[in-house]
């Protein structure tokens, strides 16, 4: 049987697809949402993936779901820390209520996630963690200040627990999407959005599955000789 992978977020944009392929390649997936009941529910009928609706900003809505998908679906052995928000706005207009959404969802959600299966992976001597960043927390973005520091602490947490879990059979990397066609980019306006195209050297926006099949590359067994290592996936938009 194949290995229990949880996706966060991992019904709609790009968690969707992320847990698709990952299903398709054998995976046992649980796609995790939080508010959006009828996205999820159609996502299931649709695609057979289990979804679990939780807070991942939460430490014991984790835990509670952690234990759940463990008794239901097996030991937990691949987390892809995907859910994200965006509150944007300039600093002298952000309300301390958006910078700590964006905190809490997007960061302290990967320290809630790989704390509660880190001891498992440990005892079972694998696990493969997969964060997802972003552009905008290696290079900036202006509006961002708070989802641009939240991207770039999980480019730090990657390493840190990349070290930590060498020695035990557990990997820890992380991607840097740029700009891809989910609703989260629906957002944008469009003559904002013209001109990001206009800067991404392959000429398009990303689209779910470039990053879908980056992460089914990062936790192939295989791969166990890559950790600590952030991916950029975003078309030769920012290169370092
Ligand atoms: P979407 O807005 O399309 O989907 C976000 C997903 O995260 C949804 O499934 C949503 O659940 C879930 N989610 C949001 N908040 C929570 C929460 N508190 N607890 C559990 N689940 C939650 O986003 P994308 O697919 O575009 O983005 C996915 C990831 O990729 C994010 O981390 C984002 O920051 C990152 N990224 C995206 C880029 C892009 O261009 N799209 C670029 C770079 C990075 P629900 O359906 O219930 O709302």
């Amino acid at each position: 049987m194949g290995r229990v992978a949880i996706v966060t977020g991992g019904t709609r944009g790009i968690g969707r697809a992320i847990s698709e392929t990952l299903k398709k390649a054998g995976y046992r997936v649980a796609a995790n949402y939080c508010g959006n009941v009828e996205a999820a529910q159609r996502f299931t009928e649709e695609t057979g993936i289990p979804n679990y609706r939780w807070d991942v900003s939460n430490y014991a809505e984790c835990e509670a779901a952690i234990a759940k998908i463990t008794a239901e679906i097996g030991p937990v052995e691949i987390v892809i820390n995907n859910a994200g928000i965006t509150r944007d706005a300039v600093l002298h207009r952000m309300t301390y209520q958006m910078w700590e959404d964006v905190i809490h969802t997007n960061l302290t959600s990967c320290f809630n996630m790989a704390r509660l299966v880190v001891d498992s992976m440990r005892e079972r001597g694998f696990g493969r963690i997969v964060n997802i960043g972003s552009i905008n927390g290696q290079a900036g973005q202006y509006g961002q200040v708070n989802y641009a520091a939240a991207k770039s602490g999980i480019h730090g947490f990657t390493k840190a627990l990349a070290q930590e879990g060498a020695a035990k059979g557990i990997t820890v990397n992380a991607i840097a999407p740029g700009y891809v066609d989910t609703d989260m980019v629906r957002a944008v306006p469009p003559a904002v959005l013209e001109k990001i195209i206009a800067r991404i050297p392959v000429g398009r926006l990303g689209r779910a599955e470039d990053i879908a099949r980056t992460v089914m590359f990062l936790i192939a067994d295989e791969a166990d000789f890559i950790t600590g290592s952030t991916i950029s996936c975003n078309g030769g938009q920012h290169m370092y």
